[in-house]
């Protein structure tokens, strides 16, 4: 009999991610390819995805009928039946039809779809987490954004659409006048995902009360080219105002972290995204927070806090991992 296979692919703002592997998700036959996200038509995205894919199968000696299921895990906001991302403020158009290109390429092949937080824990769950926090798990992504997946007694939540768990938006701080990149006020999002590390530097820069000589120093006195990054590396400095900053970043992820593990009660939240590099300021005082003092923030018993050890890979591997629980039937989709 052929050997099967799984196909999964990330769409992110910037790059997207294509792999495959056998059925058994064995990681040592992961063959993988990565390529620019392009934003020329509606269609880009669809279209290098049924390329890079062809180019995966006959470079493996592949056919399309070895192929048990394609998953794409893709930010949001997404219509999980027809295939769809919709209001998508970093990939550019209003509707990118994603299904019917890909179906009409690979005919009689079932496609998937997850929003990527949602595809990460699915990863976290069937390549990292251990047994006894399988059921109850979450996936924090800190990245441009701000999202989350979650498992809660055994299953993956997913919500109407396939858009539930949006933890970015939740409410951090009510009377905030600091605006989220969705219209609302005071969202997480809006103090510790990148966008909003930045854009409270950029306010509090205007604002002209803290100090930042060390970071305009970093940045050569060019604000425009002023990110996260400069930012972290300013508070690790002792630059004032960047030491404001990166404190409310992690003061409202503590907020975060309570809220979620009120609302979903989990064994553990792993942590992920490009702002996870700079780990060391973030983590440890999370990590302290809930071990030691966790009902400032709620009133559950705390989660572990943990990290994913696949850093940008966690959504392909979601994808992957979602292919295998939809061919296996597996409870927690079903
Ligand atoms: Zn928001």
């Amino acid at each position: 009999m052929d050997e099967k296979y799984i196909v999964g692919v990330d769409i992110g703002g910037t790059w997207v991610r294509v792999a495959i592997c056998t059925a058994d998700l064995n990681e040592k036959n992961i063959k993988k390819r990565i390529i620019k996200t392009l934003k020329e038509t509606k269609y880009s995205i669809s279209n290098s995805i049924c390329q890079i894919l062809s180019e995966l199968l006959s470079e493996n000696s592949i056919e399309q009928d070895q192929i048990l299921g394609i998953a794409i895990a893709t930010a949001g906001p997404l219509n999980m039946d027809k295939g769809e991302v919709f209001n998508n403020a970093n990939l550019g158009f209003r509707v990118i039809p994603l299904k019917q290109p890909i179906k009409e390429k690979f005919p009689g092949i079932p496609i998937y779809f997850i929003n990527d937080c949602n595809g990460s824990v699915l990863g976290i769950h069937f390549f990292e987490a251990e047994d006894d926090e399988k059921d109850n798990l979450v996936y924090i992504s800190m990245s441009t954004g701000l999202g989350g997946g979650v498992i809660c007694s055994g299953h993956l939540l997913l919500g109407k659409e396939g858009n539930a768990a949006e933890i970015g938006h939740a409410k951090v701080e009510p009377k905030s006048k600091f605006k989220c990149n969705c219209g609302a006020y005071g969202c997480w999002e809006a103090y510790s995902s990148g966008t909003g590390v930045k854009n409270r530097a950029f306010d509090a820069l205007n604002e002209g009360k803290l100090n930042a000589d060390i970071l305009m120093q970093i940045v050569n006195n060019n604000k425009k080219s002023i990110t996260a990054k400069e930012i972290f590396q300013a508070a690790k400095r002792g630059d004032e105002l960047s030491k404001k900053i990166v404190e409310d970043c992690v003061y409202y992820t503590k907020v975060g972290v309570g809220l979620v593990n009120n609302y979903y009660d989990c064994t553990s939240i792993y942590f992920g995204g490009a702002m996870i590099k700079d780990k060391e300021q973030i983590i440890p005082s999370i990590i302290e927070q809930f071990e030691k003092d966790p009902i400032k923030f709620t009133i559950n018993h705390p989660p572990k806090i943990k990290l994913t050890r696949y850093q940008e890979e966690i959504g392909l591997r979601g994808a992957l991992a979602l292919v295998k629980y939809k061919t296996d039937k597996n409870k927690i989709i079903f």
